[in-house]
């Protein structure tokens, strides 16, 4: 019998996240888990639709035994199944992140056996969430260094409060290829721009935030843009920096809402871009999350360490970290770098 896995959702950073990454590994290791306390670190506690898109998900791509996949449910049991490839369609139904539920079923299904292709409806660009952008510059590349080979599209945009995005994804099987490897450095510089999307708002929205990046960052205009967006995508208001290094790209995003001047939504843009540039570490504070998941998949595969370097370890970073070794036999050590954290993840074995 394999042992059931108890997790508590109210410890640490108590948020979504420690469900995504409990079904991503129950997926990938074939361990059931229970699931008490879902979001209790959350103002609305329980699975939102975005969450039991992603349990929905998990459930089709592996033939799980479910209970309590309900909304507002603060208790889930997942019984894995085996984790089929195929051609899948999850659509959340409201504005919530496509992009997380993408990334729950991503880590299982680059161990499936065949190729998978995946059309997911919803938001693209969520406050508290990974946008598009995001996977696709920075998250995406990172992958496919691991050897996890994987193809993003962008169809449409959603935003909050319409939703209506859509992304398609194919992911190639990588069990044979998974190379864990440092990311230590983010090495020369090569390129940083801005981005704004703003469909269904006045022009000057756009304008005004590219303008005080282009006063705050110094940059020219060639660095500014603004997306091209169908005014049927919005409305909405995404306004993103990327900055290409050598090992690594960034992207930095904050939301325009309803209420917030144009200006206060680039200024707290400029903050984290700054934060990041003031530190020498490779990954910003939401890749270094993000990026434990797949990296500690690939140490387990090779039995072999790796480490990287980041400006700030999140509580969602720490949270993760405990979570994932809850599932894998690796172990998470964090120590003082230059201007930041070194995060080594070793196969338990070692330690
Ligand atoms: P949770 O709050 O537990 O649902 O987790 C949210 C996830 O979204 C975490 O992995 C965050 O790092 C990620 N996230 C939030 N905001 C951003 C952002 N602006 N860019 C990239 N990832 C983000």
């Amino acid at each position: 019998m394999i042992k059931m896995i108890e997790i508590d959702g109210s410890v640490g950073e108590g948020g979504g996240q420690i469900l995504r990454t409990s079904l991503a590994l129950s997926m990938c290791t074939g361990q059931p888990f229970t699931l008490k306390n879902i979001r209790a670190g959350r103002k609305k506690p329980g699975l939102m639709r975005q969450h039991l898109t992603c349990v929905n998900a998990a459930t089709e791509v592996c033939d799980a035994t479910v209970h309590g996949a309900e909304m507002n449910s603060q208790l889930l049991r997942f019984a894995p199944g085996k984790v089929h490839a195929g051609r899948y369609s999850f659509n959340v139904g409201t504005a919530g992140s496509c992009t997380l539920v993408l990334q729950t079923v991503w880590p299982a299904l680059l161990l499936a056996d065949g190729p998978s292709h995946l059309s997911l409806c919803g938001g693209t660009h969520n406050p508290m969430a990974p946008p598009f952008h995001f996977l696709e510059r920075s998250y995406a590349p990172l992958m496919r260094k691991l050897g996890a080979n994987v193809g993003l599209a962008l169809r449409r945009l959603g935003f909050y409060p319409a939703g209506g995005g859509e992304i398609e994804a194919t992911i190639w099987p990588a069990q044979d290829t998974l190379q864990p490897f440092d990311l230590m450095e983010r090495g020369r510089m090569q390129e940083g721009f801005a981005e704004c999307f703003a469909p269904a708002l006045p022009r000057t929205v756009a304008q005004r935030e590219l303008a005080y990046l282009e006063t705050a960052l110094g940059w020219t205009k060639e660095q500014l843009r603004i997306g091209t967006a169908r005014q049927n995508e919005g409305p909405g208001n995404a306004l993103m920096v990327t900055l290409v290094y050598e090992n690594l790209s960034e992207v930095f995003t904050q939301f325009g809402e309803k209420g917030v001047s144009a200006e206060r939504v680039a200024r707290a843009l400029v903050q984290e871009v700054r934060a990041y540039q003031q530190s020498e570490a490779a990954l910003g504070p939401h890749l270094a999350d993000q990026w434990a998941l797949p990296l500690a998949l690939a140490v387990c595969r090779r039995g072999r360490e790796a480490a990287y370097t980041c400006t700030e370890l999140t509580a969602h970073a720490k949270t993760n970290f405990d979570v994932i070794e809850r599932f894998l036999p690796v172990a998470f050590l964090v120590s003082d770098a230059r201007a930041g954290w070194r995060v080594t993840v070793k196969p338990a074995h070692e330690n």
